[in-house]
């Protein structure tokens, strides 16, 4: 083998002969230098950061050195194409082995594989533990000529991914079966949490974790509050974006259709995508989304997966995703050739209710939930920040920055106001509503109270009648709004959406109760313009 491992070239050199590129780009050096040297590597880098050449490098120098193949576990069949293709371009011998192939066609690439004769092979997670894959795996690792494994967006293997697959829990076998063959896991998207599961899930305790910068500095972030969120969506690609591809994501597939139509309507070329629609009109429409120029997809979270597009010049976000995860997978897809790219996003009281009443829902056990609760409490108190988009959104994924200087918070800080008077008085209405009628009621009725407006309902409960009634008057309905948001995306505040939506307190109201923690907010400008707000029942 030693004879072998001379002959076999530097990395540096089958990144310039093989790839034609110069140099590593970041981690790349380190992380290939590892796993060619046998270790286990978990790689957390952001998409478009260059993963691939990771655990290809190391792949093909392994080969050279006399090792053997290398198996890719990916889960998507057209990335899978899409990478083979571009290898066999560069003259390295892979192939793929998932559903599309033949019977024949598939015990071919096997024969091949066995004989050693390919560099890589790319598998589905389901098919690398079946029983009769790893007898074959089993023949190559007795004979020393199983390279390597790499594990393609490994968070699939965490339920706290944004894209669970079960199948790829099976995977822990590749560590207990074939140990001392180096692993290398990848990853575009993994907060602690996930990152944790990932490591525990697939056991790479042992792995040297190399985790990249994730900031994405040519991306403006822009989060508004959803007034009408239409004509907002509109006045951006009018004023910032004419001509420019790019995609709307919505919340439901209706949505979608009726967004698509309206933007069409007005002369702009938007196609509608979503798992719902025909496969062939979905292909289609991505395809022109992929050819053309200036075409703007307005979409559901099934589009974008494995679309590498470089020239996406925005993503706006018409509804709130789930998490900051989605959140930066999906603005991630702006501006991938690095220049200037916008990520806009619009919120409001109701995406959080419905995002509150999906995770209730949700035939999930309480502790998922839970987590699922704060990842959603994580990504509100992104939109309410009063500082630094890009230093939260970082902060999130454990990465410490300063003012970015480049979002929207940075160019045109927000007038900020204290609400920690208004945030004790909506508290102490929920109390003291709650202890007189024994019921609990939805935010509208709570903030008429507030305010003193002599409603019906106020009328039917009595609730004139409460210490707090009119103590709120001088702030607008919009400013309680954004008090109340504030209180949900800290947990000071529930919304039971079993029960119409009502406000509960929780653990957390008392801090602000008691006076003891500030609440800070954005002023929104419409509210003062807005004038006395409108009457609510
Ligand atoms: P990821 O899988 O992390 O999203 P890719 O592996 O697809 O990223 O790489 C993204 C792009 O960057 C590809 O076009 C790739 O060829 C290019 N790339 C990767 N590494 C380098 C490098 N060292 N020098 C130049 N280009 C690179
Ligand atoms: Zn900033």
């Amino acid at each position: 083998m030693t004879a072998l491992q001379t002959l076999s070239p530097a990395p540096d050199s089958i990144l310039h002969d093989v790839f034609g590129y110069d140099r590593f780009r970041g981690e790349q050096g380190a992380i290939v230098d590892h796993v060619v040297a046998g270790g286990d590597a978990l790689v957390l880098m952001p998409t478009g950061g260059g993963k691939s050449l990771c655990y290809q490098i190391p792949a093909i120098a392994r080969q050279r050195a006399g090792h053997g193949v290398a198996i890719v576990v990916s889960p998507l069949i057209a990335l899978m194409h899409d990478q083979v293709g571009a290898l066999h371009e560069a003259g390295v011998e892979a192939q793929f082995l998932n559903s599309t192939l033949s019977g024949e066609a598939a015990n071919a690439v096997e024969k091949q594989m066995l004989r050693g004769e390919i560099t890589l092979v790319y598998a589905a997670p389901e098919r690398v533990t079946t029983p009769r894959f790893l007898a074959q795996l089993d023949s190559m690792y007795e004979r020393g000529k199983l390279s390597m494994f790499a594990i393609d967006e490994a968070h699939c293997v965490s339920q706290w991914g944004h894209d669970f697959r079960p199948e790829y829990r099976a995977l822990t076998v590749l560590h207990e079966r074939y140990p001392g063959v180096p692993r290398i896991a990848l990853t575009a998207t993994a907060d602690a949490i996930t990152r944790e599961d990932i490591v525990e899930r697939l056991q790479l305790q042992e792995a040297r974790q190399f985790v990249s910068s994730f900031d994405r500095p040519n991306i403006r972030y822009t989060i508004v509050e959803k007034k009408e969120a239409t004509t907002q969506l509109l006045r951006l690609l009018e004023r910032d974006h004419e001509g420019e591809a790019g995609i709307v994501y919505c919340q439901s597939r209706k949505r979608v259709e009726d967004i698509a139509q309206m933007l069409a309507r007005e002369g702009i070329r938007a196609l509608p995508y979503h798992a719902g629609l025909d496969a062939q009109v979905r292909q289609a429409n991505q395809d022109t989304f992929l050819r053309e120029e200036g075409v703007v997809m307005v979409a559901t979270i099934a589009f974008g997966m494995g679309i590498d597009k470089p020239d996406v010049r925005f993503v706006a976000h018409l509804d709130m995703p789930k998490n900051i995860e989605g959140y930066y997978q999906e603005t991630g897809r702006a501006g991938r050739d690095g220049l200037p790219a916008v990520a806009w996003m619009a919120y409001g009281l109701q995406d959080v209710v419905n995002q509150r009443r999906m995770i209730d829902e949700s035939p999930a056990g309480e502790d998922f939930k839970q987590v699922m609760r704060g990842k959603l409490d994580a990504l509100l108190a992104l939109a309410e920040a009063t500082d630094c988009r890009r230093v939260r959104l970082l902060g999130y994924f454990g990465e410490a920055s300063g003012p970015c200087g480049n979002c929207d918070n940075c160019l045109s800080p927000p007038e900020v106001w204290d609400g920690t008077d208004a945030a004790r008085k909506l508290l102490s209405t929920i109390y003291r509503v709650q202890q007189l009628s024994g019921i609990s009621f939805g935010a509208g009725h709570i903030m008429d109270i507030l305010r003193g407006k002599k409603t019906e309902k106020v009328a039917q409960f009595g609730h004139e009648r409460l210490s707090t009634f009119g103590i709120g008057s001088e702030f607008s309905e919009a400013q309680l709004r954004g008090v109340l948001r504030q209180l949900i995306a800290t947990g000071a505040l529930a919304v039971d959406a079993q029960a119409f939506n009502t406000l509960q307190l929780t653990d957390g109201s008392r801090a602000v109760l008691k006076g003891e923690m500030q609440v800070q907010l954005r002023e929104s400008v419409s509210a003062a313009a807005g004038g006395g707000g409108r009457q609510r029942s």
